[in-house]
């Protein structure tokens, strides 16, 4: 499915897919409770990181306990499940716009802040934003979209607008203090956290914020309407940083680290793009606070503060069915500012419980490998045996990975299964609870590493990334119960188990590494030359003989089929069975016959159905050319236009196994293997001949997904090189021509390479 759209604070909340956990819990704890005898299973989050998450799981008719401690968190989840009306959005905002500010109203003074000249028609506009360079005491662009002229786009500063930064900065000591006394008292030792923290926000932006929340108290809003201006006021405290990369790249930052280049947003429009950010979250599901019960059709319940505070309690209480969670990253950047607008919309006391986030400056991977082992400790306490844990790793990165499955090991879940798609999509794990008994922890052995990698590399039958050979050596780790001896520190852990997968890989002649870098962790990797030879097939064809070699069958039980080859299979087999399918209907077919670290992903499913189906009301059908009785006739016809050809030069034409030989005296000139797909690898497995001999033929429409597969399989792309691929179109052109000739002949099918589909495929 396609991720839902980005909502407020989203650069800071984990990225993951609507549908994962409603399609998820029902299979591992039904949501009636049979012991119970009623409805509304407890699901317990310890980490509350992703509203969404939360949101699902009660939809589902879930009864879900959530730890936060996080009090911006907390507030992202309250405002999700139960959003103050778009009424009381509208009205707290004309509110705010309404208060007197001296003798103007404060709307007006604040857009006044982001006046410039339009460079064209000299007209007074507001700027969406400006642009800065780091250490600069004014800006060097501005960027507006004129509504008199329609003159759009980045401008140079003019001298006004760097006369009005500075006019702002002459001010600025005093918001400055004013800001972090929100955060931190005169005589806190934490006082100073607060202060740097704060020097991520420029004197416009500042004073900007701490003129509208000095107002807060006296704007006599509703407890709704109040929560609402809140919201607005999150959404403008985070526009209003300095992490706004420009040209932006750095989308979701993590440390608190000026870019070179930055945006300095017009904080107003903020307010109103919150308004309608907000608003379109529309959703109502009860929430409680701990300790007040929820009803039996489900429900959140928000425990503020740490698992280790409340597992006594729920342990007594509530029977957990399932965990779910969103396993935390570490994120200096959100922290810290998380502890800042709490200051900010709650004052000191709302900062107190969650001050430790301003003070710690690294966290480091062994950092979160230890706090996440800290949390499933605490859950290993108040689960029974076998409680399923699904949890999703977003962003991830093999260093995330081996924390996450070394933290949760350790406290004693067992590693069920593992969901990898891409670098760019969440990972699925699912654990259960283990065991109440000690638990041995053997020495890792490098041996079981690369037995797990060269079992994966063989089964995908292609060259994979190296976040799935490192996910496939730490499942063999977690097997052999090796990822972390008793008396080791987890960064001790962590470092061992990330050296001895890299040396696994290294140190392995049967292993390629693909990559243009040095670093063992980019690119991609493969089995090398003398592992695929004996995978493939033996191609020792002297040239001109007439005998070739039978095609070896010992190649489909040496080496699977490449995943991509078998995903195209899978998709084009379910649509001739299943026509008027939609996107999710495939999913599920394909899903469960590609697991774990095979898992294809989403560009792939794309470029199949691209190249074979069209999609009509939302429903996918296979293109008339390729039902599969068009394409046989198809075949036959190019069959004949081989043969039709080949006498034009002189050739005689042969078929032999599945390939069609042109030979002269007895002499092999060339050889055809004729597709209707995109199985490369299956045809070149099975043309035993030499390369330089052997043409492809493949439809037009299949070029794009052909040029797809050999641009993420290098090791295809170098067998491809060898051999000539070329369209139907080709041969119908080279019947028509009144001349051809041998040398003609050449010259066409050289004249037709493969990478002239790539652009096709640009979106994928
Ligand atoms: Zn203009």
């Amino acid at each position: 499915m396609l991720p839902a759209e980005p909502g407020p604070l989203a650069r800071f909340t984990p990225p993951l897919e609507d549908g994962v956990i409603s399609t998820w819990l029902p299979l591992h704890a039904p949501p009636f409770d049979a012991a119970q005898g009623r409805p509304g299973s407890w699901v317990l989050d310890p980490f509350g990181f992703s509203s969404r998450l939360v949101l699902e799981a009660a939809r589902a008719g879930y009864r879900v306990l959530v730890t936060v401690n996080n009090p911006i968190s907390r507030f992202l989840l309250e405002m999700s499940a139960e959003p103050p009306s778009e009424v009381d959005f509208k009205a707290a905002f004309a509110d705010l716009a309404a208060v007197k500010k001296g003798e103007e109203r404060l709307g007006a003074h604040l857009q006044s802040l982001y006046l410039t000249a339009c460079e064209k028609c000299a007209a007074e506009i507001y700027a969406d934003s400006f642009l800065w360079r780091k250490g600069a005491d004014a800006p060097y662009a501005r960027v507006y979209t004129c509504p008199h002229c329609e003159d759009a786009g980045e401008r140079v500063a003019t001298p006004q607008d760097i006369e009005k930064a500075k006019q702002i900065a002459a001010t600025d000591a005093l918001h400055r203090s004013r800001a972090f006394e929100r955060v931190a008292a005169l005589e806190d030792g934490d006082r100073v956290y607060a202060e740097e923290a704060i020097e991520h926000y420029l004197p416009r932006p500042l004073y900007f914020l701490t003129t509208i929340i000095n107002r807060l108290d006296s704007l006599n809003l509703t407890p709704e309407r109040r929560r609402a201006l809140n919201a607005l006021i999150l959404v403008a405290c985070d526009a209003g940083n300095t992490l706004w990369d420009h040209p932006s790249e750095r989308r979701r930052p993590k440390q608190l680290n000026v870019p070179g280049q930055f945006r300095e947003h017009n904080l107003w429009i903020q307010l109103e793009r919150g308004l309608s950010q907000w608003t379109e979250t529309a959703a109502s599901v009860v929430v409680e606070a701990w300790p007040q019960r929820l009803p039996e059709s489900g429900g959140i319940c928000i425990y503020e503060g740490r698992l280790k505070d409340l597992a006594e309690e729920v342990k007594k209480a509530i029977p957990i069915k399932a965990v779910i969670g969103s396993l935390p990253r570490p994120n200096q950047a959100f922290w810290t500012l998380s502890a800042l607008w709490a200051g900010w919309l709650w004052g000191r006391e709302a900062v107190e419980p969650y001050k430790p986030a301003l003070r710690r400056r690294r966290y480091d991977w062994a950092w979160n490998a230890t706090a996440s082992n800290a949390t499933f400790t605490h859950l290993f306490g108040l689960c029974h045996l076998g409680t399923p844990f699904l949890g999703l790793l977003s962003e991830p990165e093999p260093s995330f990975l081996t924390s996450a499955l070394t933290a949760a090991g350790a406290a004693g879940f067992d590693l069920q299964s593992i969901a990898l798609r891409t670098q760019h999509d969440p990972i699925q794990l699912l654990w259960t609870c283990g065991e109440h008994l000690k638990r041995q922890s053997n020495q890792a052995e490098i041996e079981d590493v690369r037995e797990a990698i060269q079992a994966h590399l063989v089964e995908r039958g292609e060259p994979a990334s190296y976040l799935h050979v490192h996910a496939a050596g730490l499942v063999a780790l977690v097997k052999a119960h090796a990822l972390k001896q008793k008396d080791q520190e987890f960064d001790e852990a962590l470092r061992s188990t990330h050296a001895l997968i890299q040396t696994a890989l290294e140190e392995d002649p049967r292993f390629v590494h693909y990559s243009n870098g040095e670093s063992v962790d980019t690119g991609l990797w493969g089995l090398g030359e003398a592992e695929n030879e004996r995978a493939h097939l033996p191609r020792a064809q002297v040239p001109g003989s007439t005998t070739p070699p039978v095609p070896s069958t010992a190649f489909h039980s040496a080496q699977r089929e490449s995943l991509s080859d078998r995903v195209e299979i899978a998709i084009v087999t379910f649509l001739q069975k299943h026509p008027h399918s939609i996107y999710l209907e495939l999913e599920q077919d394909l899903y469960p016959r590609f697991p774990g670290l095979l898992t294809p992903s989403m560009g792939m499913f794309y470029a199949v159905l691209s190249s074979y189906a069209q999609k009509e009301n939302g429903a996918w059908n296979l293109r008339p050319e390729d039902v599969a009785a068009a394409r046989r006739d198809e075949l036959v016809r190019i069959t004949s236009l081989i043969q039709a050809i080949g006498k034009r030069l002189g050739y005689s034409t042969r078929k032999q196994e599945k390939n069609y030989l042109w030979e002269q005296n007895g002499r092999l000139e060339r050889t055809f293997y004729i597709l209707a797909s995109a199985l490369l690898g299956r045809a070149l497995a099975e043309t035993p001949y030499p390369p330089e001999q052997t043409i492809i033929v493949i439809p037009g429409g299949r070029a794009a997904l052909a040029a797809y597969k050999a641009q993420r399989d290098p090791s295809l792309a170098a067998r491809l090189k060898k051999v000539q691929v070329v369209k139907y179109r080709l041969l119908r052109t080279l019947i028509e021509l009144p001349v051809l000739t041998r040398e003609t002949f050449e010259e066409q099918i050289a004249g037709d390479p493969l990478e002239k589909s790539k652009s096709q495929l640009m979106m994928f």
